[in-house]
């Protein structure tokens, strides 16, 4: 028999079948009707699903840090001053990103597992004149959600364009990208839009696009300018073939199943289930008395959970036993403290079956690594928990 294992790790995640099914369809053409029919549906989904009535979707071969590139190569030119709120491994990477092209970098730092306060990013954006800051909604390397509707309220009043890097939140965390200020948020295929990875996905709302037509100085990336794929994807989306270059094509289909399933499920409702799922995963957590790296409750994420190692526990020898057990979880990404914790990805397709299945495979590793508590006790407070949310 072949060897299942349960992919529990902050993206990629478990995907529908359908969705595979659809990637493992024969490739048409670019230029065939029905792809360019399920592009076009796809474009105008991601428009509900990042609330963003007025945004214009844009759809690229790549990874989530391409979609971070993009945003940066066409928003920033030489000497702008970007303001990152920085919650952790990610934000550093967008400071990164954001001085390759020329941007005088502010950071608002939070020690990890905390937050910068909406305080401290009000007397920021009163201290200097920034064209942009940007948020991480969801840093997937502490497992934080920042403020992102009252950050980008801030931006609004301040006048400046609010990035967000909704990687490990779209379509698992409420995102109103429009009602909230939001002027660009991006993703990738591989978490909670649930369609393997491959797919750069970004959404430019109207003050956005304003400050790229409004550039002097050209766009330093080639294949991320928006000159080049602006005009492909309206032509797609009016139905149009269109080329600048190949794009993915099944993944691309299995991106038009996701979505349609996103929908189908209702946002409300989809949003509701992942607090459930999180509120059912973090229970189970504690009741094996294990902290968490947020260092309050709601700081904490609802797509994923970072557990902190008991004391004694070594990570490599719990991760390996969890993997025995027939899930993989992810460890530790902050540099400072990698060994300190693991991370937990709860999001998607993510069935409560799944979580239980998790909170069953770290009991059975931790008391194989000599942690003592009452068999089972995670179990049933994540069960009780879920209960409660019904
Ligand atoms: N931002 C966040 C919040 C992420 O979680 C990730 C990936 N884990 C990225 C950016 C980068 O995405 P990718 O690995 O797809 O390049």
């Amino acid at each position: 028999m072949q060897k299942r294992t349960l992919l529990m790790i902050p993206g990629p995640i478990e995907f529908e079948p359908s969705v595979m099914a659809k990637m493992g369809e024969p490739t048409t053409s670019h230029l065939a009707d029905s792809f360019i029919e399920a592009f076009s549906q796809a474009l105008q989904d991601m428009r509900q699903v990042f609330q963003s009535p007025n945004g214009q979707p844009l759809v690229l071969a790549g990874s989530g840090t391409l979609a971070m590139d993009c945003a940066a190569a066409n928003l920033v030119e030489p000497g702008d001053k970007a303001l990152v709120i920085d919650t952790g491994y990610f934000s550093e990477r967008f400071v990164t990103i954001l001085e390759r092209y020329g941007a005088q970098v502010t950071r608002l730092s939070a020690s990890a597992g905390s937050r910068p306060s909406l305080d401290q990013v009000k007397s920021a954006l009163e201290a200097e004149t920034y064209k942009l800051m940007t948020i991480t909604h969801v840093d997937t390397s502490t497992a934080v959600i920042t403020e992102a509707q009252q950050i980008a309220d801030l931006g609004r009043k301040h006048g400046v364009l609010t990035i967000l890097d909704g990687v490990c939140s779209v379509a698992g965390e409420q995102l109103k990208m429009e009602a909230w200020g939001v002027d660009l948020a991006l993703t990738a295929s591989q978490k909670a839009i649930g369609v393997p990875p491959g797919l750069a996905l970004l959404m430019i709302g109207p003050r956005a696009m304003d400050a790229f037509q409004n550039r002097s100085t050209a766009v330093h990336n080639y294949y991320a300018d928006w000159t080049n794929w602006l005009p492909i994807m309206q032509a797609y989306e009016a139905r149009k073939p269109s080329y600048f270059g190949t794009p993915p094509v099944n993944l691309i289909f299995a991106l038009h199943v996701s979505l349609k399933q996103i929908l189908a499920e209702g946002l409300e409702k989809r949003f509701a289930r992942h607090e459930a799922i999180s509120q059912a995963c973090k229970t189970g957590i504690t009741a094996l008395g294990l902290n968490q790296l947020p260092i309050h409750a709601e700081y904490a994420a609802h797509t994923l959970t970072a557990p902190r190692y008991p004391i004694g526990v070594s990570g490599a020898d719990f991760l390996s036993r969890v993997l025995q057990a027939g899930v993989t979880l992810a460890g530790g990404l902050l540099p400072a403290i990698r060994n300190e914790y693991f991370r937990i990805g709860h999001m998607g397709a993510v069935t409560l079956g799944d979580v239980l299945a998790t909170i069953s495979a770290i009991e059975s590793a931790l008391a194989g690594c000599g942690y003592v508590f009452t068999p089972n006790i995670g179990i049933e407070a994540a069960e009780a928990a879920w209960k409660a949310t019904l």
